[in-house]
């Protein structure tokens, strides 16, 4: 999409600071951290959050939950814990409209959801 600030980055448009990267999907660090590791997974394509992934495969949806798994791994927070969000909508404050997983970890969370 033209206009989408993860395309850009995707297509490497805008610079970002990249943890991991396939044909599908790719995670980056975001650029205003909320916790000592705070990377973002987003798929390559354009979809513009949940509702609309329901037309996505099954296989692309898996490889992004397969990706903040191993971004995890590799970002060394399996052991520690990691808290993995994706916000979707005004409500849930989504500020970019491309699908992400946001992967925390690094220090204690709160046990609030919101
Ligand atoms: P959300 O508010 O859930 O839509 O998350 C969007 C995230 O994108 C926020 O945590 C922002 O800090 C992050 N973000 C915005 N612009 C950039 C950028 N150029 N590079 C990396 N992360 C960004």
């Amino acid at each position: 999409m033209n206009d989408c600030l993860f395309c850009k980055i995707a297509a490497g448009e805008i610079p970002s600071t990249k943890v991991y990267e396939d044909d599908e999907a790719l995670a980056f660090r975001d650029i205003a951290p909320q916790a000592p590791v705070h990377v973002l997974v987003i798929p390559k394509k354009h979809v513009s959050g949940w509702y609309d992934a329901q037309h996505e495969s099954d296989a692309m949806l898996a490889h992004l939950m397969r990706t903040a798994a191993a971004v995890a791994k590799s970002e060394g927070i399996v052991e520690s814990g990691f808290r993995v969000v994706s916000n979707c909508g005004a409500d849930a404050q989504q500020s970019v409209r491309h699908l992400h997983l946001h992967v925390l970890g690094g220090r204690a969370m709160s046990g609030e959801m919101a």
